[in-house]
């Protein structure tokens, strides 16, 4: 395990690496990152670690549906930013029931892996299903939108309809949004005002109840930060090296990249509480 002053504002932190999928036809699909979550969710998925992987696949807009992936193919429909938030548990439970997964991954965003992790740790009512849950897998998040008033903006001001919107990625200071053939570059500040209210004042930016957090880091464009929590995430993540679905770099000389951004979140939920307080 890696000692970090930071623990506390990254959770554990047991291992970290750079990842990314040896297979190009996932990389190719992924545009910022490397592919390592689907990659590495395929080898699960490949060597019957897990019986399915519970995910979101953007419909249109920001909008997204959860769904369950059983292979490399569902995996890739999933690829790429979702920046809504998916209601998981209940569409999840149905599923899990419907097809009796017995063992599930889970690719989520932070509140989601608290919410799931705690389930899965402290069970609290018998219709829980956390001992279905192998793996959470939380991606790195700044905040998702009230996206129909996002979207309302948008059409107001800049005249982009909904399904127009192909993509969406966020740079350094600014959310670039592809739609039709162009880009439009919305500073920051301006997108800000239109997070969730939950997200204004969430501090968890990599996720800390997961067993693998996930995220891009601006220094390495191509790959995927990973960071492993526990013995059993690094075991997945060093035997899907092994197997020849990813591939690996160290990474704890970026931690302090991910950190700055764990604190810029921190700070702005501080204020914002310092607000409603
Ligand atoms: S910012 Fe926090 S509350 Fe908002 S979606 Fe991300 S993890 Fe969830």
């Amino acid at each position: 395990m890696i000692g970090l002053p930071s623990e506390n504002l990254l959770g554990t932190v047991f291992g970290v690496y750079l990842a990314r999928a040896k297979d190009e036809e996932i990389r190719k699909r992924k545009v910022a990152s490397g592919g390592a979550v689907t990659a590495l969710l395929t080898y699960a998925l490949e060597k019957g670690i897990v019986d399915g992987v519970v995910t979101a696949k953007r419909t249109k807009g920001f909008e997204g549906q959860a769904i369950v992936a059983h292979n490399k193919e569902e995996l890739l429909e999933t690829a790429g930013n979702k920046w809504s938030i998916v209601p998981f548990a209940a569409r999840m439970k149905a599923k899990i029931e419907e097809e009796d997964l017995k063992r599930v991954a889970l690719v989520c965003l932070p509140c989601q892996a608290q919410f799931f992790a705690q389930m899965r740790d402290f069970p609290l009512l018998e219709t829980d299903f956390g001992e279905r849950i192998k793996y959470i897998v939380s991606l790195f998040c700044m905040g998702t939108f009230a996206f129909e008033a996002f979207l309302n903006y948008l059409r107001m001001k800049y005249g982009i309809k909904a399904e127009q919107i192909k993509d969406i990625h966020l740079k350094k200071d600014f959310l670039e949004i592809v739609y039709n053939d162009t880009k439009l570059d919305l500073p920051i500040e301006e997108v800000y005002s239109y997070l969730q209210a939950g997200c204004l004042v969430c501090t968890d930016y990599t996720g800390t109840w997961s067993d693998i957090s996930a995220g891009f880091v601006e220094s390495e464009p191509g790959w995927t930060l990973l960071i492993a929590r526990n013995p059993k995430a690094e075991e997945l993540i060093k035997n899907a090296e092994k197997e020849g679905y990813l591939e690996l770099r160290e990474g704890s000389h970026l931690i302090g990249e991910v950190l700055k951004k764990a604190r810029e979140k921190l700070a702005r939920a501080q204020q914002n509480m310092m607000y409603l307080l």
